[in-house]
């Protein structure tokens, strides 16, 4: 996922138009086994924009943690 995108869609003001996904993949499941279609694990169903605001935490993780490996290595 594009960083861009994800602040462009402004999804969390939005509240009509998601789809639900796996919390793991974020990926289509089958809803009535939750059930996820990409890795089919045994998931919980969420919205598309919830799964995209954890994704989000997780690169702002991951970007925090090259910055500080950058400022290790002077
Ligand atoms: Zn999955």
């Amino acid at each position: 996922m594009l960083y861009d995108n994800w602040k462009l869609s402004n999804p969390i003001d939005d509240g009509e138009g998601y789809d639900m996904v796996s919390n793991c993949c974020g990926a289509l499941l089958d809803e009535t086994e939750e059930r996820c279609l990409d890795c089919k694990e045994g998931c919980v169903a969420i919205e598309d924009y919830e799964y995209e605001a954890i994704q989000m935490e997780h690169y702002l993780e991951d970007r925090a943690d090259d910055e500080r490996l950058e400022r290790l290595r002077g």
